[in-house]
């Protein structure tokens, strides 16, 4: 496995490994990987004859409120993890070669990223689409692979990626979760034993959601207030938002429509903010 640090490097690796034939697929992380991102590794191997893991702690779609500075890195371990899972090259860049000190052009969704997260993250999703574009020009891969842990991500990157026609297909992989349901995060390590605990719920509330929707129930107004109920029931979470929307668009549905909606959950635990979600 290789290390690249390099923007260069890595445009001149990947098109050595293009004209040898050999498709890449993209794996864009933050680090301080989780086996969420070995799993999107997995997918991502069976996608293409190549993975290039990048790992990048964006500073653009960060607020400067924001854990952009504490947010958990630990390089040594990451490059084992992808290393062990059969990872051909990480993508390292530093900050200062992806973001001199002229820089001045931002890619912007306009619609699908100002509702859910984009309302008290004005400015998150211009950050990840600009970070995201600059790597799939970096890297060219045939294929990126991208989590349903972060639905509206991925629904706001597809949309980047047809509107502006980039050569990219996404994936998108399952969630994985911990033994109690929890989703994946390398923001969990913020939690503490009682945080931890109580941020169970958020899984907990999504379940209960599901069995609602399997015994029938269609309105969005019932399921979405049990679920917020739930959730009011700890007291160390707030919520932020809970909403049922279409998948594809993330516009708010009146009815839970099987196989086209998706329930949303962000909430804080104290100071640490999840989120999770489950299509329907
Ligand atoms: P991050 O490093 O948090 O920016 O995440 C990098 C990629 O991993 C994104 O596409 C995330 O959606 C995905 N990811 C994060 N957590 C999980 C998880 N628990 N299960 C599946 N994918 C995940």
């Amino acid at each position: 496995m290789d290390i690249v640090t390099s923007i260069q490097d890595m445009k001149t690796r990947s098109a050595g490994l293009r004209s040898g034939e050999r498709s890449i697929a993209l794996v864009p992380t933050m680090g301080f990987l989780h086996e969420g991102h070995l799993s999107l590794i997995e997918t991502a191997k069976g996608l293409a004859d190549c993975v290039v893991v990048s790992i990048f702690v964006n500073p653009t779609q960060f607020a400067p409120s924001e854990d952009f500075t504490s947010y958990p890195r630990d390089r040594e371990r990451d490059e084992a993890l992808c290393r062990e899972a059969g990872v051909e090259i990480v993508f390292h860049p530093e900050a200062e070669e992806m973001y001199p000190r002229n820089y001045s052009t931002y890619v912007s969704e306009e619609t699908l990223s100002k509702t859910l997260c984009g309302v008290s993250r004005p400015h998150h999703f211009r950050g990840v689409t600009t970070v995201v574009a600059k790597l799939f020009n970096i890297v060219r891969p045939k294929v990126a692979v991208f989590g349903q842990k972060d639905a509206q991500q991925a629904a706001v990157l597809r949309k980047m990626a047809a509107d502006l026609h980039m050569d990219v297909e996404i994936a998108v992989a399952p969630t994985v979760r911990e033994k109690d349901g929890l989703a994946m995060s390398s923001r969990n390590t913020y939690l503490s034993t009682g945080q931890r605990e109580e941020a169970a719920i958020i899984p907990r509330a999504l379940e209960t959601a599901r069995s609602m929707v399997e015994g029938g129930m269609r309105s969005t107004d019932r399921v979405m207030a049990e679920v917020t109920h739930l959730l009011a029931t700890k007291r160390r979470v707030r919520v932020i938002y809970v909403a049922i929307v279409d998948r594809d668009t993330m516009e708010a549905m009146r009815e839970v429509v099987p196989g086209r909606s998706l329930l949303a959950v962000a909430a804080w635990v104290d100071e640490v903010r999840l989120i999770d979600n489950l299509l329907f």
